[in-house]
């Protein structure tokens, strides 16, 4: 086996426990090491397995006596089988009964890798194994994750979490700050009217007996305690103005925040982070992700901060006012909670039902109108409708479900407090009636109640509110948190002026690692020449010229170019001195003029002509309503697909590139115009390093050499000519491509 540093290993963490009883030597190097969940017998349990080049052994975690070891060269094969409700890993020996690792289903998918990791070091084929498996269910609680690779909403660590959410504030320490005063004075406010109540009652409307005082000064005593009302309305108008006036500043100004810098990330975000990722869900993390959590961060949270200090507020006064009732009113209050822990767990999963419903029926909604012309080309409409209804009814009997918990949540909290109060009416009542307590003093408890009973019922949503917002602050944070191309790499080499000299050494890759598409390309390309890549369908050939853009990293062996590692180029050197024009032309809303500009902005009209004269496109421009100033809809809508392309080609010629790659740029036009455009290629080949890949042969004329690819492996090399005389693989290709063309030729 080949071993490099960038073999790829499956290593789970090994406790302690099983590790000292593994009799492995200190140099073995250990490629693989799993648990699984299961035991032999089926039960719960983990059996561990370890897989070095030399062998494989499997371990149970209790009880070590158990380990069996197989050497590779023992083994006859490795492969999974399904059982239900899981798998097991078979590992067939030579001469012993058969090793078999069972496993839920959960681990699948990694236990396939094992089985396709140890078969490779039986058959000696190069080791690599995919250490970067899809998820579906968490790790922690193994519940059904949201989204494939996504976050468990149940095992998001909160205190964390919410430390990172707040430190979106952080740049707007002064508003906050005049924010949290203002809720601290907002809670103020609301304390203080059962207090003014119950002077009002006992000293002025119902004095207590043994009061002196006089007619007179009860009317005093009604007026100012009236000002004081007025007073407290005031401040709390005052401080509800301020407060909702910084709360829709910072609001706006953290929304702002959170969308740029997530939007920056995704900008930066390589393309293979979105080979994993629907659009879709992208999409919605920088719309509703973003959000919810400006939602809970300035709405949220100083709410939750105002209740919980009016709780904390109003029990304090209760116990000044008479400790015994407030342990009557307080009665309630565990209650409740329990009943809402009991009952959150319920509606958990109505909401996580929820929201892939709504998930579901915008997915099926987006393709159904993205591939509209499919659906209508082919008379579908009524399937469409009809998946969508059913997504739709599906939706509904889950809302009705969630709505009827709900109501069932709330009715029987509010039956709880009511009857807390009634509870306090009577005891306080009682107590009224034996002189022990002022009726003011009732009234005052009676109107805390309420005070404090709404935000307990409000609390019972708290978690499930906060619970959504959190799953969206994390999957955010995934975002922010992936590693961005190395755009700003200090270490890199700058190449302001490329020569164009291109080196596959050994290269060998693959979008996923297990399964390499290239392997061990060689190749190396003079600056200025011109390469024909040539193959069947699905061999390779886009994938060897994402390589020479760096949209992804080669796996084993280096490219280089003039001679340099490209991964040690500075990117922005590399990609401006390449140009690309791509097998599917993507063109932006806006005019045909900033679309062939758009690797060049601020291109001259004459410079931006020109460009489109060589690629063919000047005639058809102009025959447009508004000729360059023609607005293109969304991707180029209103366009042909050989318009669009040759609109591609003039913005790649525009660019001016070093490197050139054109991935049958050509595809979709007429022989007639790719004559054409054949000629202008000839022209801007010129001096420029060339990687082509043509549908026609007859294109590719012009090329120095072709590079014949099967099965992503390179089978020969040699210029057009050379390669037909040869009457290997190449001219086999040419023929029946002749073949095809009589065929159409008759037909026509
Ligand atoms: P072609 O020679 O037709 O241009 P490609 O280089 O596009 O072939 O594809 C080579 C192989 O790699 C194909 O089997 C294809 O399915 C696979 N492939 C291409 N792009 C991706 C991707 N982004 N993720 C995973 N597999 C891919
Ligand atoms: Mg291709």
């Amino acid at each position: 086996m080949q071993k490099t540093d960038h073999t790829p290993r499956l290593l789970e963490d090994l406790p302690a426990a099983v590790a000292g009883k593994l009799a492995l030597a200190a140099d073995e190097d250990v490629l693989i090491r799993v648990h699984s969940d299961l035991t032999d017998d089926r039960t719960y349990g983990a059996q561990w397995v370890l897989v070095t080049p030399e062998r494989v052994v499997v371990a149970p975690e209790a009880g070590i006596d158990g380990a069996v070891e197989v050497a590779i060269d023992q083994v006859k094969v490795a492969r999974t089988e399904a059982l239900i409700g899981g798998g097991s890993l078979e590992i067939e020996r030579e001469a012993a009964p058969t090793v078999s690792v069972p496993y839920s289903g959960s681990m699948a998918a990694k236990f396939s890798e094992v089985a396709r990791g140890i078969e490779q070091l039986r058959k000696g084929e190069p080791f690599f194994i995919n250490d970067r498996l899809d998820r579906t269910r968490c790790e922690k609680c193994n519940r059904l994750l949201p989204e494939k690779n996504g976050i468990c909403p149940a095992c998001i660590r909160k205190l964390a979490t919410l430390k990172r959410i707040a430190s979106f504030m952080a740049p707007y320490k002064g508003r906050a700050a005049i924010l949290a005063v203002a809720s601290v004075a907002t809670t103020v406010a609301e304390l203080m009217p059962p207090l003014v109540t119950k002077h009002l009652i006992d000293d002025v409307l119902v004095p207590t007996v043994g009061s002196d005082l006089s007619l007179a000064d009860r009317y005093d005593l009604l007026g100012l305690l009236v000002l004081a009302l007025i007073g407290v309305r005031v401040w709390s108008w005052g401080a509800e103005l301020i407060h909702h006036w910084v709360v829709s500043w910072l609001g706006a100004r953290v929304t702002t925040d959170i969308r740029a810098q997530l939007y920056r990330r995704l900008e930066m975000l390589s393309v293979q982070f979105y080979d994993k990722r629907s659009t879709g869900g992208l999409i919605s993390r920088v719309s509703r992700d973003a959000e919810m959590m400006q939602d809970f961060l300035v709405d949220g949270l100083p709410y939750l901060i105002i209740e919980g200090l009016m709780i904390v507020g109003i029990i304090g006064f209760l116990f000044s006012m008479s400790w015994k009732i407030t342990l009557l009113v307080l009665i309630p209050v565990p209650l409740t909670l329990l009943w809402s822990i009991l009952f959150w767990r319920r509606m958990r999963k109505m909401f996580n039902k929820h929201s892939r419903g709504w998930s579901q029926l915008g997915s099926r909604l987006n393709e159904a109108l993205h591939g509209i012309r499919v659906v209508k080309a082919f008379a579908q409409e009524p399937r469409e409708l009809a998946a969508f209804e059913e997504r739709n009814e599906n939706l509904s009997v889950v809302s009705r479900g969630t709505a009827r918990n709900w109501m069932a949540l709330w009715s029987t909290m509010s039956l709880v407090t009511g009857l807390g109060i009634l509870i306090v009416w009577y005891f306080g009542g009682s107590e009224v009636l034996r002189d022990e307590l002022s009726i003011g003093t009732l009234l005052a408890i009676y109107s805390y109640m309420w005070l404090i009973y709404g935000p307990m019922e409000w609390f019972a949503e708290v978690n499930s509110w906060m619970t959504r917002a959190f799953a969206g602050a994390e999957r955010i944070f995934e975002i922010i948190d992936a590693p961005p191309e190395a755009y700003e790499d200090p270490d890199a080499v700058a190449m302001p002026a490329m020569q164009g000299k291109v080196h596959f050494d050994g290269v060998t890759f693959g979008y996923d690692k297990s399964k390499p598409v290239l392997h061990e390309i060689d190749l190396e390309v003079a600056p200025g020449e011109m390469i024909g890549l040539v193959g069947r369908s699905g061999v390779g050939k886009t994938t060897t010229i994402n390589l020479v853009s760096r949209f992804y990293d080669v796996d084993r062996g280096t490219l280089s170019i003039d001679g340099i590692d490209i991964r040690k180029i500075r990117l922005q050197d590399l990609r401006s001195q390449i140009g690309v024009v791509p097998q599917e032309p993507v063109l932006f809303t806006g005019t045909i003029a900033e679309n062939i500009s758009y690797g060049k902005p601020g291109a001259e009209l004459d410079e931006i002509m020109d460009a489109a004269r060589t690629a063919n496109a000047h005639k058809f421009i102009m025959a447009k309503p508004d000729g360059y100033d023609t607005m293109l809809g969304e991707r180029g809508a209103g366009l042909s697909g050989g318009e669009r392309q040759r609109i591609a080609i003039a913005r790649a010629i525009l660019h001016d590139p070093r490197v050139l790659i054109l991935d049958e740029a050509t595809a979709s036009v007429d022989v007639e115009t790719e004559k054409q455009i054949q000629e202008s290629i000839a022209r801007l080949i010129e001096g420029r390093t060339t990687f082509a890949i043509a549908h026609r042969f007859s294109t590719l004329r012009n090329a120095d050499r072709l590079v014949v690819l099967e099965a992503g492996r390179i089978v020969e090399i040699g210029t057009h000519d050379e390669l037909l005389e040869r009457d290997g693989r190449f001219a086999e290709l040419v023929r029946l491509q002749r073949e095809v063309s009589a065929i159409i030729a008759i037909k026509d």
